[in-house]
């Protein structure tokens, strides 16, 4: 579903969960942010299809963190793209991405998703591509800023239910007190959209929307 002009939010569903992975575009270029579970890549082209985006004009992967439901189909995209991708995250996701470390949740699993990232991301640096993309370092992950479109790629730092923002994803957050704090780094931003990756998109009163979160939380 196209969010705005250029970005787009592709609905993924895993045994009833349902992801939402954000591409954006320009006439050069997309950008994925986040990869799904694993065995996904298959459903994230035929979702950047619908939306009109030739998987052919893929050129970066941004990864928010080293969940599982986020870097699931990194090595199946990587060897789909080979070097025609190049993929950024965090320093200290990396090591979890590229499998040094065991994944910080899902450590058990017997042969969890790795691949190499190419470029590493920190916070209040900014990508060119597309517009414009800001990255917000909000403990344990990453959010991303979109200039062009004034949308906030929350991540699991907020998640969303029919619209409307309802504060931290906790079911996927380590340190609730870090994620609470992180939130605050959303007030001066002009946000017209927040995508989550766990909900959607959610594009009315954002700023006030966020305001109340972290009231709450105080
Ligand atoms: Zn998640």
């Amino acid at each position: 579903m196209e969010v705005l002009k250029g970005v787009a939010i592709l609905e993924l569903e895993c045994n009833g969960i349902f992801i939402y992975p954000t591409l954006l575009w320009d006439q050069e270029m997309a950008v994925l942010i986040d990869t799904g579970f694993p065995g996904q890549k298959e459903d994230l082209l035929v979702a950047m299809d619908k939306v009109g985006v030739s998987s052919d004009k893929l050129q970066a992967v941004i990864l928010t963190h080293q969940d599982i439901d986020h870097i699931g189909s990194l090595p199946e995209l990587l060897q789909h793209y080979g070097e025609n991708i190049k993929v950024y995250a965090h320093e200290l996701d990396k090591p979890y991405i590229e499998g040094e470390l065991p994944l910080l949740k899902d450590g058990h699993i017997g042969n969890p998703p790795k691949g190499k990232v190419d470029e590493l991301l920190s916070d209040g640096q900014e990508l060119p591509y597309c517009g414009g993309i800001c990255v917000i370092h909000t403990p344990g992950h990453i959010s991303l800023y979109l200039k062009q479109s004034k949308t906030l790629v929350a991540g699991d730092s907020l998640y969303s239910e029919n619209g409307t923002l309802q504060g931290i994803h906790l079911p996927t957050t380590l340190d609730i007190k870090l994620a609470q704090q992180a939130i605050r780094k959303y007030i001066n931003l002009d946000i017209a959209s927040v995508i989550c990756y766990h909900g959607g998109v959610s594009n009315e009163n954002i700023n006030e929307q966020i305001n109340t979160i972290i009231l709450a939380n105080e």
